[in-house]
């Protein structure tokens, strides 16, 4: 059953790419969403795009790595609709991108704790609302925890990466006498800001001898980045009943670019 009338969920990074495309979708599907991202990324489009399809949405202006902000942000849709179904860890950033000798502690903390402090956050303070009726948490890893992607310069956001897979399957593990399933979506080269937003000086990547392949990609299939949209359906397929017997994997969406 892919429908998700009657459901809750809670997107993280809801405001931008692939969490916008994903909230988008879950909507579409039945569920009401609350969105959190950042302030200044607020999602207030993004719930009005949702009203405007005839569903239902909620904002909360929150950073991810705070942990009194996440509670209240996952208290809020509880208050909201009663319930809590689905949530999807997702919001990230790719961090300072640097060889490790350059690259300064607190630089590795920042992309260390916005990407995986924040997962274990929102999986930390969702499972007591979840306990109950069960549900779906999904977490966006990357390709990059994995393998690395262009040679170097990435080994905090790899790192992060890697140990958002360690943990999604230790919460399966853990989490499965609940019915709640946890995946892991590992997407390679999608079009979104995250990949501008780091890559726009591409002289500066230079410098730093960091071969450049982003945003185009290479992936085998179609031979361009990926969009978040095509993200979005696995999403909904996960956290949909039609999914009822997958829990604890890792979901490569990427092209095959991970096999080249
Ligand atoms: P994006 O920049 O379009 O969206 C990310 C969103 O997360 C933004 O709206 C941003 O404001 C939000 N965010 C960042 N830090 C936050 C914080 N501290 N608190 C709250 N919100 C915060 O990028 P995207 O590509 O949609 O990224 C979503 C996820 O997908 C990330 O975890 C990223 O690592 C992962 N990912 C992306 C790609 C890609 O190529 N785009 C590939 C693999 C994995």
């Amino acid at each position: 059953e892919t429908t998700l009338q009657g459901k809750v969920a809670l997107v993280t990074g809801a405001g931008s790419g692939i969490g916008k495309a994903s909230a988008i979708r879950l909507a579409q599907a039945g569920a009401k969403v609350g969105l959190v991202d950042l302030k200044e990324h607020h999602s207030e489009k993004v719930k009005q795009e949702i009203e405007s399809l005839g569903g239902e949405a909620v904002v909360s202006d929150t950073d991810v790595s705070d942990p009194t902000r996440v509670e209240e942000s996952v208290k809020k849709v509880v208050e909201q609709w009663g319930r809590l179904d689905i949530v999807y860890a997702n919001a990230g950033i790719n961090g300072k991108v640097a060889p490790i000798e350059d690259l300064a502690p607190e630089e590795w903390d920042q992309t260390l704790t916005t990407n995986l402090k924040s997962t274990f956050l929102a999986v930390k303070y969702a499972i007591p609302h979840m306990k109950k009726a069960g549900g779906s948490i999904i977490i966006t890893s990357s390709i990059n925890g994995n393998r690395t992607f262009s040679g170097f310069g990435m080994s905090a956001y790899s790192a992060s990466k890697a140990g958002q897979m360690a943990f999604g399957k230790m919460a399966a593990l853990e989490l499965a006498r609940y019915h709640i399933r946890v995946n892991i979506i590992c997407p390679g080269a999608i079009e979104t800001n995250i990949s501008q937003n780091t890559f726009k000086d591409k002289k500066d990547l230079e410098k730093i001898k960091i071969p450049v392949k982003y945003p185009e990609g290479s992936q085998p299939l179609e031979h361009k980045a990926g969009q978040p949209e095509q993200v979005a359906e696995l999403v909904h397929f996960l956290s949909s009943d039609a999914s009822s017997h997958i829990t604890g994997t890792e979901v490569f969406i990427d092209g095959a670019e991970s096999l080249l």
